[in-house]
């Protein structure tokens, strides 16, 4: 059960059922596409064609993109539509590629698979943002398409990420492992919130079980922000974390040098 289902108060949008297959899912060459942008900086080497996959099965209490979480939302896009695209862009993507987020793009996993499959056919770096939940459904010959993993681990105690989330924490681990025995690399991302996530044993135990990995190429320290509020009230969600405030310069240094004490290059 998620979050957001235990919470009374979130009622005023519908939300799926999130844990079974998504039934949108059956043809991979079609998916849901909530948006997409171009950026530089985090998501991935370089600039990045970012497409958001609509759906996801967590309810993060900080989410700065609730409006991605119904699977059926956007627009309808073959893998012919996302790879033209990225032919738009190609000239400037060759210096850093294509990047799947969301939502969780693992919802749509079989159109996932088509996708990667054909930006690494058209020669392009492929990176996916996940959380990791739902790790599971890929399998390793869909890991050889992807060139770079970013990982979002929310939280390191298992109690504390579950009330986070709505989700337990042991896939993302699994998840984590996997990659690390099959060597493909990983940008570690995890969101420092202020009376959430700041606890500095947990900062520690989340570096030292990364750092046991072998595969994290660096970590992103996220200060969070106020900026997805709107997003909540505008869908009619109670945002819960009205009171919290963005770490301070000096707090978001601190967690960096406390991953990179751990041999970690963090940014
Ligand atoms: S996993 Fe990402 S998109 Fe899903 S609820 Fe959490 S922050 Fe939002």
């Amino acid at each position: 059960m998620s979050h957001a289902e235990k919470s009374s108060s979130v009622t005023a949008v519908e939300l799926p059922i999130l844990d079974q297959p998504v039934s949108h899912d059956a043809a991979a060459d079609e998916g849901w596409i909530h948006s997409f942008e171009t950026s530089a900086g985090l998501d991935g080497p370089g600039l990045r064609l970012v497409f958001f996959l609509s759906g996801c099965m967590m309810r993060c209490l900080y989410c700065h993109n609730p409006d991605t979480w119904k699977p059926q939302q956007g627009r309808r896009m073959s893998v012919d539509e996302l790879a033209q695209e990225a032919r738009r862009y190609a000239p400037l993507l060759r210096q850093g590629g294509v990047t799947f987020t969301g939502g969780e793009p693992l919802m749509q996993v079989s159109f996932l698979r088509s996708a990667l499959r054909r930006m690494k056919e058209e020669g392009f770096h492929t990176a996916l943002d996940t959380a990791g939940f739902l790790g599971d459904r890929v399998e390793d010959a869909m890991l050889e398409d992807i060139d770079l993993v970013l990982l979002d681990i929310k939280h390191w105690d298992p109690e504390h990420y579950l009330h986070l989330t709505g989700k337990e924490l042991e896939p993302t681990l699994r998840f984590a492992r996997r990659l690390a025995e099959k060597q493909r690399p990983v940008w570690l991302r995890y969101v420092l919130v202020p009376g959430l996530t700041d606890q500095s044993e947990q900062i520690e135990g989340l570096a030292s079980f990364a750092a046991s990995l072998g595969n994290i190429e660096r970590v992103d320290v996220l200060p969070f922000h106020q900026m997805g509020k709107t997003k909540w009230k505008e869908l009619g969600l109670k945002y819960e974390l009205d009171a919290l405030r963005a770490p301070t310069a000096a707090e978001t240094v601190q967690a960096v040098n406390t991953f990179a004490r751990f041999g970690l290059h963090a940014v």
